[in-house]
C-alpha cells in the first residue's frame, strides 16, 4: 500500500489552517476534481478521495487534534473512513457550504417546521407608555383537525412508502479504497415522509393543514418603541405532518406624540416662553408622561437652555431605569408690537443700564442666543 501523504498538503493548506482555510481549500480541490465533472478520469477521482478523506478528517477538531499529534495511525482507527465521491456532487455543497455541516436529517426536521409570521401593529405613544393587551386576529395555517395534521381521510390509514420501506431515506452502499460507506437520500417518491396517503383528507386535500383566522391576545410591556418585536413561540403557521409550529412575529410601530418627542428612553418637550417670562422666570404647566406638572423656570432663562426632569421619561422594557423628560426652551421674540408695548420694551431697555448703549444691548443679547439655537 501506498505511503499516505500528509492531509495538510493533500489539501495544501499549512499546518495552521483555520476551519474556513480548510472549507475553501477542499472546496476548490472539489469542484476541479469531482467525479461528476470528470468522468472516467482516475487521477481526478483519486485526487478527489483524498481530499475527502483530508477534509473529512481535518474538519473535525477532535480528529484533527488526533491527527496533528498522531499521524494517519491515529485517525484510520478512530472511526470509518469516509468517503464522499458517491455523494452527487450537489449534495456536497449543501452538506458542507450549505448550512454548517446539517446532515439529511437535520434538514428534514427543519423543512417540517412552519413558516414565522409577522403581524405589524400600531399603538399609540401613551399605550406604549403604561403597556397594553391586544386582540389580534391572525390568519394562518392551522393543524387539520380533521386528520390531526396527518393528511390522510379518517379510517382510511396510510401505507408504508414502498420506495424507502418507511424510513424516508434511499440508502446507498459503495465500496470505495477505504472501505464501503453508506450515503442518505431523501426518498423522492414520499419526499421523506416514509408513508404515502391511500385517501387524501377531505377537508385539507391531504395538506394537513388549513388556513384559519385566529384571535390571540398580545401583551406589550411599557416601554416598547417604533421597530420593537414581541415574539409568539409557536403562533406561527403549523408544521407539515406534525411539526414543530413557527412563531409570530408583531412588530410594532408607535406613533407620534403631539407634545412629546422621544429618543431612546427620554422624552422631549419644547417650551415655548415669551421674553418677560425668560427674564423674570415663571411657574409653567407642561405636559408629561404622567399628566401635567408645574415647573419653576428660573430668571434670566436663555433661548435653547434645557432643563433635566428625572424619572419622567419612558420606561425601561427590560426592567431597567426609567427615562427622563427634557424641557427645551424656546424664546419666543414678539412680533407686530403695537407702538405701546414699543414703548414699554424701551422703557424696560432703557432700566437695564446706560440708556443709549444698553437698549441696544439688550436685544443684541436676545439675538446672539437665538444664533446659537
Ligand atoms: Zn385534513
Ligand atoms: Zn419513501
Amino acid at each position: 500500500m501506498a505511503v499516505k501523504r500528509d492531509y495538510y498538503e493533500v489539501l495544501g493548506v499549512g499546518r495552521q489552517a483555520s476551519p474556513d482555510d480548510l472549507k475553501r481549500a477542499f472546496r476548490k480541490i472539489a469542484m476541479d476534481s469531482h467525479p461528476d465533472r470528470n468522468p472516467d478520469n482516475a487521477v481526478a477521482a483519486t485526487r478527489f478521495k483524498e481530499a475527502s478523506e483530508a477534509y473529512a478528517v481535518l474538519s473535525d477538531p477532535g480528529r484533527r487534534r488526533s491527527y496533528d499529534m498522531f499521524g494517519h495511525v491515529a485517525v484510520e482507527s478512530g472511526g470509518p473512513a469516509v468517503d464522499f465521491s458517491d455523494m452527487p456532487f450537489a449534495d456536497i455543497f449543501d452538506t458542507f457550504f450549505g448550512g454548517g455541516g446539517r446532515g439529511a436529517g437535520a434538514r428534514r426536521q427543519r423543512s417540517n417546521r412552519g413558516d414565522d409570521l409577522r403581524y405589524d401593529m400600531t399603538i399609540t405613544f401613551e399605550e406604549a407608555f403604561v403597556g397594553v393587551e391586544k386582540q389580534i386576529d391572525v390568519p394562518r395555517l392551522t393543524t387539520c383537525e380533521r386528520c390531526s395534521g396527518a393528511g390522510a381521510e379518517p379510517g382510511s390509514g396510510e401505507e408504508t412508502c414502498p420506495g424507502c420501506r418507511g424510513s424516508g431515506q434511499i440508502r446507498r452502499t459503495a465500496q470505495s479504497i477505504f472501505g464501503s460507506v453508506v450515503t442518505a437520500a431523501t426518498c423522492p417518491t414520499c419526499g421523506g415522509a416514509g408513508r404515502l396517503l391511500r385517501n387524501p383528507c377531505l377537508q385539507c386535500r391531504g395538506q394537513g393543514r388549513l388556513e384559519r383566522t385566529r384571535r390571540l391576545a398580545v401583551r406589550i410591556p411599557p416601554g416598547v418603541d417604533s421597530g420593537s418585536q414581541i415574539r409568539l413561540s409557536g403562533e406561527g403557521e403549523a408544521g407539515i405532518r406534525g411539526g414543530p409550529s413557527g412563531d409570530l412575529y408583531v412588530v410594532l410601530r408607535v406613533k407620534a406624540h403631539a407634545q412629546l418627542a422621544r429618543h431612546d428612553h427620554d422624552v422631549i418637550y419644547e417650551l415655548r416662553v415669551n421674553i418677560v417670562q425668560a427674564a423674570l422666570g415663571d411657574r409653567i404647566e407642561i405636559p408629561t408622561l404622567d399628566g401635567a406638572v408645574e415647573i419653576a423656570i428660573p430668571a434670566g432663562t436663555q433661548n435653547g437652555q434645557s432643563f433635566r426632569m428625572a424619572g419622567r421619561g419612558m420606561p425601561d422594557v427590560r426592567g431597567g431605569r426609567r427615562g427622563d423628560q427634557y424641557v427645551v426652551v424656546q424664546v419666543v421674540v414678539p412680533k407686530d408690537l403695537s407702538a405701546e408695548q414699543k414703548a414699554l420694551l424701551r422703557k424696560v431697555g432703557g432700566l437695564t443700564g446706560k440708556p443709549e448703549k444698553v437698549s441696544k444691548g439688550f436685544f443684541e443679547k436676545l439675538r446672539n442666543a437665538i444664533s446659537l439655537d
